[in-house]
């Protein structure tokens, strides 16, 4: 291989002359599954020191090692937003964080609502799956996969200056009114998505007496909640976001 078109998460400092250890995965699938050798080229990010370009220095069954050579691109960060939502099925579960990586969410947050059918989640296993999505989309930040916790907790242990995005299934109708609500005076946000149950009466009561909280519309359509994650990700990103 020639041009370089891996491009891999590693936790370890990147700088010029590095060398990054492989662990025994990134080994296998470096050396195992796509057959590259000594001196093959190989993107590296850690999500603090941008995009380097490094070559394959040790090869191995179990290990190797990256040696870099140049930064290819500086330190991207998302901008200050969270996605907060109630696991569903597994694949769609992770499915709204594959995308919530890509379209740039700064953390990604699993709450446990009132109809929310799973208590647990793979927290290990989603951020994998964040980890392979910026890998694969080009980015150079990685947003942390937080362990679920209930809805009321963390909505009690807010951060006020932070406001949050309720997407609320029953205000579904034509308007959304949003560039109102967003605002742009550069707070950070986080978007709440509900399960597939929706929101419990008391849950919409509590979100409602919140000052920081604004309810918002999707349309005039009922969403899956993995539809409703990347629907309010792009509003967001658009009219508040890096995409503007
Ligand atoms: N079962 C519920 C729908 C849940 S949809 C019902 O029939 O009423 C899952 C989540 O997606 C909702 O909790 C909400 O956060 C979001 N969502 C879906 N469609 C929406 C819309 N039109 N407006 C605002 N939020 C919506």
């Amino acid at each position: 291989m020639t041009a370089a078109k891996i491009r891999l998460y590693v936790e370890h400092p990147l700088g010029a002359g590095q060398s990054v250890p492989l662990k025994r995965d990134q080994a296998h699938y470096l050396f195992g599954v796509m057959r590259l050798g000594i001196g093959a080229q190989v993107l590296l990010f850690n999500g603090q020191d941008g995009e380097w370009l490094a070559d394959v220095s040790e090869t191995g069954k179990r290990g190797g090692a990256l040696r870099c050579n140049r930064q290819t691109r500086p330190l991207q960060l998302p901008p200050d937003l969270w996605l907060m939502f109630a696991p569903i099925k597994k694949a769609r579960t992770d499915f709204i964080v594959e995308k919530a990586a890509e379209m740039g969410a700064g953390r990604i947050c699993p709450v446990q609502t009132e109809f929310t059918n799973s208590e647990r989640i793979r927290q290990d296993r989603l951020q994998a799956h964040a980890i392979e999505a910026a890998e694969q989309c080009g980015g150079t930040y990685v947003p942390e996969v937080a362990e679920m916790q209930k809805l009321d907790r963390v909505l009690s242990a807010w951060d006020t200056t932070r406001r949050i995005m309720f997407c609320d299934e029953a205000l579904a109708g034509p308007s959304s009114a949003l560039s109102g609500v967003l605002g742009t005076d550069g707070a950070p946000w986080a978007i709440l998505i509900g399960p597939e149950g929706g929101f419990s009466t008391a849950e919409r009561k509590r979100l409602a007496a919140l000052p920081h909280a604004h309810a918002i519309s999707l349309g005039p359509r009922i969403l899956r909640a993995d539809t409703a994650a990347v629907a309010a990700m792009t509003l967001w990103q658009q009219t508040l976001g890096d995409w503007r």
